[in-house]
């Protein structure tokens, strides 16, 4: 039975990855400090198989026993949370990544980086290849997550091509699905906005556009990418492109919701748009997203749903 370490186990998707893992038949050992995960992510998880271990990856890490796989999730992961966590964010991305690859070196385990379309920046070529290098701005309120997470990247290959270690890097695009926080943004916001009758805040004037991804077909991508032997970065993402403000209308619509629309300031470096190529992903893993855009918001809305007791 493969032994598997997820960091960031506790999140959002760390939490759908040790499901997943579990279901391939793994032994998943989850690591979080619950900074930005929560333990109500793995709570209905009852498996002999499954074991939550509390740290601080940044801090040396000591697993007893075998590993066959390492993968790194373990980050805060939406704007906010860099604002209110810059040096976490930067630590986690840097530091963790580098005392994971240190633990999966000793284990002579495949390692796997959750890397991030962020790398790309405010791209200046779109849709963005693997090969696009980025336009981001190092000191900008998001660059404490693009840059841990490029030099993360870079420590990656340094291990790969020094030290001969088996690893990943995918670039993951926008991703949502059932788990999520309300960590500001913007599918969890507008689905809550629009379900609690508050008006939905477009940053800017909403011409800005993303993807997005279900998690179920994230999760496809990153074991496929996980099982093959390609240690160049691929990106995992949806390429159904849509303007912000189209996805509020897209919301509203699902929900038969009459909430308003407000426009607030935009964020400093919000890239003006994104869209991955997929063409690596499809020609390499045979990947494409399977779960619609609709069809995933539809599961995501039951979720929150729920949270908020609404039938
Ligand atoms: N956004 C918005 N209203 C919100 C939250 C986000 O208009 O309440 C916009 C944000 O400015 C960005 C896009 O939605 O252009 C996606 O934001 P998110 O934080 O979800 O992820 P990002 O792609 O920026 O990392």
């Amino acid at each position: 039975m493969p032994r598997t370490l997820i960091t960031g186990g506790a999140g959002f998707l760390g939490s759908h990855l040790c499901e997943r893992f579990l279901a391939e038949g793994h032994e998943v050992i989850c690591m979080d400090n619950l900074l930005t995960g929560r333990i109500e992510n793995i709570d209905h998880i009852r498996s002999d198989k499954f074991r939550f271990i509390k740290q601080d990856v940044t801090e040396y890490l000591y697993i007893d026993g075998p590993l066959d796989y390492v993968l790194h999730f373990a980050s805060p992961a939406s704007p906010i949370d860099y604002l209110e966590m810059p040096i976490q964010t930067l630590k986690v991305g840097a530091l963790g990544t580098h005392k994971t690859l240190g633990l999966a070196r000793a284990k002579k385990a495949t390692y796997l980086l959750a890397s991030t379309s962020e790398i790309y920046g405010d791209p200046l070529v779109h849709p963005q290849p693997e090969s696009y290098w980025g336009n981001v701005n190092p000191i900008g309120p998001r660059g404490v997550y693009d840059e841990a997470k490029r030099f993360g990247e870079a420590m990656v290959m340094a291990y790969h091509r020094f030290h001969g270690l088996n690893t990943r890097i995918v670039r993951i695009f926008n991703t949502f699905g059932p788990r999520m926080r309300q960590d500001g943004r913007v599918v969890p916001a507008f689905i809550d906005q629009a379900l609690t009758g508050r008006p939905l805040t477009i940053f800017g004037d909403g011409g800005q556009t993303r993807s997005f991804c279900y998690v179920d077909n994230t999760v496809e991508g990153i074991w496929r990418l996980l099982m093959s032997d390609e240690a160049d970065p691929v990106n995992i993402g949806a390429t159904a492109e849509m303007t912000i403000r189209q996805f509020a209308e897209k919301i509203l619509e699902m929900l038969g919701s009459k909430s308003e629309i407000t426009f607030l300031d935009l964020p400093v470096d919000d890239p003006k748009t994104r869209c991955p190529d997929l063409s690596k992903a499809k020609r390499i893993l045979g990947w494409e997203p399977e779960v619609p855009l609709e069809e995933g918001l539809r599961r995501t809305i039951e979720f929150f749903k729920q949270q908020l007791k609404i039938k």
